[in-house]
């Protein structure tokens, strides 16, 4: 056999991820290249979590979740891996990352990538439809936007490009000096304080867009993309307007046959790899003993993870446990309250929760004779007609609005596979509060879902629309918290305000619990593909430095292969 390990770990230590979430699946491609045997647990028949992917009896496929792909260098790094060689040390932005130029038609994935999945660049990012018709099509081109700025409300252009400037240097130092910073002590956030007050960057990020630009339409412009990874814009920090950056930076991307080809695609790199995932294996309890393996009576001395115990009692023992699930329900449902202290049941009920989603997966008929073209893209943001106001009733005061804003999405415009021949498959988003609200969803569900096709259909987004529906289905934050077992029905773990965010969001070192790591959105740096990634990685390099792992297991595969060649040849022979 041949063996290439530069340093081979006997025996390996074992590692249970309790989700197969993209946060969970990254950090499970992570443990294997760092020598770890990694079994994932997942509750439901298939893997992605938010990021599940449905496919219907009449010939439709649905991504139900995350469809924006942003930083295809994240899921070129995770292909990229081997096992037992973990790039922990390698640049987090090597100068191609950073010097590139931005793919922008063809194939936009990197060469390990390719071997997977096949990444496509999006154009425009966005279409941002405004209540009066008018839209703003925004794709990362400076000049395009200074263009459709001028048209819009000329007076801003000057605001524009010094938005420009200021949102780019929080990019540079939020994203990419700071944003693998695992704040894990109070000194690691004190340090960054002076910069983001320097940056203004504490400031909400609607009042920071709000000092370049006069025109409404522009302030909702530059601050929405914060909702798609559950934050209010009215309330989180500025420091979220390096959003923009990534996206023009790196573009937008759409991974052929949906975002659960690469969900897919993670699984097949984590089994090469040697990793195992069990479906259907939903965690009922995290096993925790005191340092000599007695059960834990009080909160206080030495509390140890050891594996956990599925519904149906088969009891799963590891040197580590990680949890990829919602992070308020890790500690009120699976860890026992005698072993949580920072974690109690108190503060975790009273942070605060992101909003939640009622979300309509359709097919519909392509255009007929008689049918006006669609003037949609893949991606369109429908704002409705108020923005603050709307934003406050969703987040603070949690009612049901009059009026809505969506995101709807067609990947049948870039990718017809996904729908019966003739036909399109899409689907729509509407924030709504999460179920502190009391709402009942089985009675507003239908309601909302009506006047939502009601709108895209008589406003002409989609002519005819209920003639020419041929499937509909709907969730609402009852699947968040029922099926994902999100607290509150949260679409995106905690709410990403200032106070909850840096060292006071939940830490991915337990902080109650040894050899406990968590990953994915509700740990740091937050929601969104790109962050879980990122988590993943903070993740792996703290569980690297608790384990103390062999620097030669922590280089990347090139330099691992250099450094261990001459040795392991010798030693597979
Ligand atoms: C509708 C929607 C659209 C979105 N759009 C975008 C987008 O366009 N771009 C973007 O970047 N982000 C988007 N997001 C956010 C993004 O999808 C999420 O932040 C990210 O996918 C969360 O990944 P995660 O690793 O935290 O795990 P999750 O996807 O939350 O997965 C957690 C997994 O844990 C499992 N689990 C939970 N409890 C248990 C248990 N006890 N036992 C076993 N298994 C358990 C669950 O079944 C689930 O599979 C969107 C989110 C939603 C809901």
């Amino acid at each position: 056999m041949t063996h290439t390990s530069p340093v081979a770990p006997a025996p390996r230590k074992t590692a249970l991820i309790i989700g197969s979430g993209i946060g969970g699946l990254s950090l499970g491609i992570r443990l294997q290249s760092l020598g770890f045997d990694t079994t994932i647990l997942e509750k439901l028949d298939a893997p992605g979590g938010r990021a599940y992917q449905k496919r219907t009896a009449d010939g439709y496929v649905f991504d139900m979740g995350p469809t924006v792909i942003t930083v295809p260098h994240f899921i070129e790094e995770l292909f990229a891996l081997e096992r037992d060689r973990a790039a922990l040390t390698t640049p987090d932005y090597p100068a191609q990352v950073l010097e590139g130029e931005r793919v922008r038609e063809g194939e936009s994935g990197g060469p390990r990538t390719r071997e997977y999945v096949k990444l496509v660049p999006i154009l425009p990012f966005y279409r941002i439809y405004f209540d009066d018709g008018t839209y703003f099509d925004y794709d990362g081109d400076p000049d395009s936007t200074r263009r459709q700025i001028l048209e819009l409300a000329p007076d801003d252009l000057a605001g524009y490009e010094r938005f420009h400037k200021d949102a780019g240097a929080i990019f540079e130092r939020g994203f990419l000096e700071l944003g693998y910073t695992h704040f894990g002590d109070v000194p690691s956030m004190l340090r960054v304080v002076p910069d983001l007050m320097r940056l203004d960057a504490v400031r909400t990020l609607f009042s920071f867009t709000s000092k370049y630009f006069q025109s409404p339409k522009l302030r909702q412009v530059f601050s929405f993309e914060t909702l798609l990874v559950g934050g209010n814009p009215l309330s989180v920090p500025a420091i979220y307007a390096m959003i923009h950056f990534v996206e023009k930076t790196w573009g937008i991307h759409y991974a052929m046959g949906g975002t659960g080809a690469l969900v897919r695609a993670f699984v097949q790199k984590f089994e090469e790899l040697g990793g195992q995932i069990r479906y259907g294996a939903e965690v009922e309890r995290v096993l925790v003993t005191d340092g000599r393996g007695k059960p834990v009576k009080r909160p206080t001395g030495t509390r140890v993870a050891r594996g956990v115990a599925l519904a149906g009692g088969e009891e799963l023992h590891a040197d580590i446990t990680v949890s990829n699930g919602d992070w308020a329900n890790l500690y009120l449902k699976l860890v026992p309250p005698q072993a949580r202290l920072v974690n109690s049941d108190v503060r975790v009920r009273a942070a605060r929760q992101s909003m939640s989603l009622l979300v309509i997966y359709f097919g519909f008929r392509r255009d007929g004779p008689n049918d006006r073209p669609l003037d949609l893209r893949h991606h369109n943001i429908i704002l409705g007609p108020r923005y603050e106001e709307l934003l406050t009733e969703i987040f603070g005061e949690k009612v049901l609005s009059k009026d809505f804003s969506q995101y709807l999405h067609v990947p049948t415009l870039t990718d017809p596979s996904l729908a019966p021949e003739g036909h399109h498959a899409a689907y729509t988003l509407v924030p709504v509060p999460h179920n502190a609200s009391g709402l009942n969803w089985d009675i507003e569900g239908p309601k909302l879902v009506g006047r939502v096709l009601d709108f895209l259909e008589e406003r002409g987004y989609i002519p005819n629309l209920k003639e020419r529906l041929t499937h509909s289905e709907y969730i609402t934050p009852d699947y968040f918290e029922g099926t994902l077992d999100a607290y509150l029905g949260n679409a995106f773990g905690p709410e990403p305000t200032l106070i909850q965010s840096a060292y006071f969001r939940p830490h991915n070192r337990s902080e109650d619990v040894r050899n406990l790591y968590l990953v994915g959105a509700g740990a740091q740096p937050g929601a969104g593909t790109p962050s879980v990634m990122m988590s993943a990685k903070m993740t792996a390099r703290l569980i690297a430095q608790d384990f103390g792992i062999h620097p030669d297991l922590l280089g990347g595969p090139d330099e691992a292969v250099a450094q261990a060649q001459p040795e392991t040849v010798g030693a597979a022979d």
